[in-house]
């Protein structure tokens, strides 16, 4: 931690250097913004080998990306801290905005702040899961389904999306087997799955079995094991908002923060993009919605700007112009 770091009035501090985060900062760094991106290095697609569905970047690895959108950043001065945010508080006076406090001591003082944390994957407590998860334990078909089609696919019924994520499935592959595990199907919806072709086999998931690095299959709870080579489910999404809430950030009736459309939260001056505001933002939405925020957040700085800028000329008795 170096002494700038502690005084120095940044235009926006950028917590979270995903594609979110860092496409703020690619924006402000080039309207010639003082910035610095704090990032903890845990970006959610770090297990996976491929980001797909990216255009210009599809088939890229994660860290690939952020590895050039870090280079690209620095290119305008904008400064990239290794560390994690712990806390964010009003400063005392409402010009300077927000004190920003990393782990170990070190602050930063920002006069906008850009909450770009992500989420975190809630996975099913299944033995076997976690270790493949990213690999062949998947979630976004849009994301890999790609990569696995026309294999022996299966859906683990962890949770109700499990019955539209088969039917959705089964778009990329023949062979869906829906492992119902705790689900209690409607006959509505098994009559759904039987007419679009998915397979429903019944009991409870004990483990996933790998073998060679490579999932192998789903073992019931009666020995049987139904082999798969790919296997999807439904994780609990769950937002990396504590900072946001840690400054009365509003929430919709679901828990998440609310924001308009640059991604501008209830409170001034803090804004909120990436998965940390939309479960649903995939890499290249996540980096719009941090491009959005920093239009709209340097409009803000740029008008309270001009204000100040006009009181001082009227301060100091300069003459209308005519
Ligand atoms: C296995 C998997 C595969 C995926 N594959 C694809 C794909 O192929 N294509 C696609 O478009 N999408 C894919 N996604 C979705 C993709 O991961 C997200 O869309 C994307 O990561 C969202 O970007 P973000 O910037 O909002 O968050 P992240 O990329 O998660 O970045 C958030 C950053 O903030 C940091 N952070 C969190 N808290 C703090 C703190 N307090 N202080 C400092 N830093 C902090 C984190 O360490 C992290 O580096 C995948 C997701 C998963 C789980």
């Amino acid at each position: 931690m170096n002494e700038t770091m502690t005084t120095e009035l940044h235009d926006a501090v950028v917590v979270g250097g995903g594609a979110a985060g860092l496409n703020a900062a690619l924006v402000l760094g080039r309207a010639r913004r003082r910035v610095a991106v704090v990032d903890a290095g845990e970006p959610r697609n770090a297990p996976a080998a491929h980001m797909q569905g990216f255009l210009s970047r599809d088939g890229m690895p994660p860290a690939a990306l952020l590895a050039v959108g870090r280079e690209e950043v620095a290119r305008y001065g904008v400064d990239l801290i290794d560390g994690r945010v712990e806390h964010i508080e009003p400063a005392a006076s409402e010009e300077t905005g927000y004190v920003v406090h990393l782990a170990g001591g070190p602050v930063l003082h920002a006069r906008r702040v850009v909450v770009a944390t992500g989420l975190r994957d809630g996975l099913p407590e299944l033995p076997g899961l976690a270790e493949r998860w990213g690999r062949d334990v998947l979630h976004c078909p849009y994301c890999h389904a790609w990569e696995v089609r026309d294999r022996p696919l299966g859906v683990l019924g962890t949770g109700p999306g499990a019955v539209n994520q088969a039917l959705l499935l089964r778009q990329w592959s023949a062979d869906v087997v829906l492992l119902a595990h705790t689900l209690e199907l409607t006959g509505a919806e098994r009559e759904r799955l039987a007419a679009r072709g998915v397979r429903v086999v019944e009991g409870r998931i004990v483990r996933l079995v790998s073998d060679d690095g490579r999932l192998r299959g789903v073992e019931l709870v009666n020995g049987q094991v139904v082999p798969r080579e790919a296997v999807f489910v439904f994780p609990q999404p769950v937002p990396r908002d504590a900072l946001l809430f840690g400054l009365d950030c509003a929430r919709d009736d679901n828990g998440w923060v609310t924001t308009d459309r640059t991604g501008r939260t209830s409170v001034p001056g803090v804004w909120a993009v990436g998965n940390v505001a939309d479960p649903r933002a995939q890499v290249v939405t996540a980096a719009g919605m941090g491009a959005a925020a920093a239009f709209a957040l340097d409009h803000d700085l740029v008008a309270e700007e001009i204000d100040r800028a006009v009181a001082e000329h009227r301060a100091s008795g300069a003459a209308l112009p005519a």
